[in-house]
């Protein structure tokens, strides 16, 4: 998947709207300190599906909302939007998240309300997403090499693009799950009736 743009309005120090060509290649976000450049990471990784605040480096997840400086008023909501292209695909994908005080987050993919595991799933099977080691940030080097065996395991399945599989085979095993205590259930209403 190649991200071509990230547009970001009323998001953390992003009060204004912002809009972001990403080339192909490697990119780098510099600038003094303080000028966003994390939040810009973060930005993308909101809206591929990040749900921990903490990652956010935030308490709540509706800390991502402007919140105000002494010369201008927080913001009622935050929304960051990306528009990729899948490989062998020509059509471009807008991802749309925006977060309202008091209601939450909600999801758009091409226009269309989605669920949060839709966007995840998305992006997983495009081998990326929100915890992708293709995104950078300050420490990530060195959790990298500090990760436990597991948690490596987990980033090379999610770079090969089979991380989405796995949550495939979760729901599929719930519903074979449920579907086998239905039939039990039958069998036991079919017996009664005999
Ligand atoms: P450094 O180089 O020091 O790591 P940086 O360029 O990565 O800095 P960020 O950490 O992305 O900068 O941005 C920090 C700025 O974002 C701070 O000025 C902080 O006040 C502002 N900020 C963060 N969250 C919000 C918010 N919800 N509302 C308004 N401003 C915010």
């Amino acid at each position: 998947m190649q991200i071509k743009r990230l547009r970001l309005t009323g998001f953390k120090s992003f009060v204004d709207p912002a809009d972001l060509r990403i080339e192909p290649g490697l990119t780098g976000i510099v600038g003094p300190n303080g000028c966003g450049k994390s939040n810009l990471l973060e930005a993308l990784r909101w809206v591929m599906g990040e749900t921990s605040a903490k990652s956010m480096r935030g308490s709540g997840m509706e800390d991502v909302i402007f919140a105000g400086t002494a010369t201008r008023p927080a913001r009622d909501f935050a929304e960051v939007a990306i528009v990729a292209e899948l490989p062998e695909q020509q059509d471009e994908l807008e991802i749309i998240r925006r977060i309202e005080r008091g209601a939450g987050s909600a999801y758009r993919i091409n226009g269309r309300d989605v669920r949060a595991k839709d966007v995840s799933l998305a992006f997983a099977d495009a081998a990326t997403g929100a915890h992708s080691p293709a995104l950078v940030s300050q420490g990530r080097i060195g959790a990298i090499i500090a990760a436990k065996p597991g948690d490596r395991r987990a980033m090379l399945e999610e770079a090969a693009g089979i991380a989405g599989l796995h949550v495939r085979r979760r729901d599929a095993e719930q519903k074979l799950r449920a579907t086998e205590t239905n039939l039990t259930r039958l069998d036991e209403l079919i017996g009664e009736q005999e």
